[in-house]
């Protein structure tokens, strides 16, 4: 089993509020909401943190990023919403596995 936390979510060894899955992410509720409405788009292929990015993964995340405002519809934020990807220990990311926050509502914090 693969200590990585989000492949074992993908894998369903660990539950998660899951909304949306296709075969190339998966979207779900963040265990630790920050705002009414915070979730967490991830990538099914392990991939450790943006800077790990290469040029085979250009049609995958310009995938996730053109499927972001479609949820964050879908979730009733038709104001705005913001998107956050903590990078490295520095960026203060603390799941190695990529993953976009999208966190909208009434009580978004300031950043
Ligand atoms: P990071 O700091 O790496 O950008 O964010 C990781 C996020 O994952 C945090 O917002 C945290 O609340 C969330 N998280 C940590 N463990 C779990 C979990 O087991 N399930 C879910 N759904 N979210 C988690
Ligand atoms: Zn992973």
């Amino acid at each position: 089993m693969s200590d990585c936390l989000f492949c074992n979510i993908i894998a369903g060894n660990i539950p998660a509020d899951i909304l949306y899955e296709d075969d190339k992410i998966m979207v779900f509720k963040d265990i630790y909401p920050k705002a009414d409405v915070h979730l967490l788009m991830i990538p099914k292929v392990h991939i450790e943190t943006l800077a790990h990015l290469e040029q085979s993964h250009h049609d995958l995340i310009a995938y996730m990023m053109l499927k972001l405002p479609q949820l964050a519809l879908e979730q009733g934020l038709d104001n705005g919403f913001r998107t956050i990807i903590n990078t490295g220990k520095g960026g203060g990311q603390e799941v190695f596995h990529l993953h976009i926050h999208l966190l909208g509502g009434k009580n978004l914090p300031g950043f």
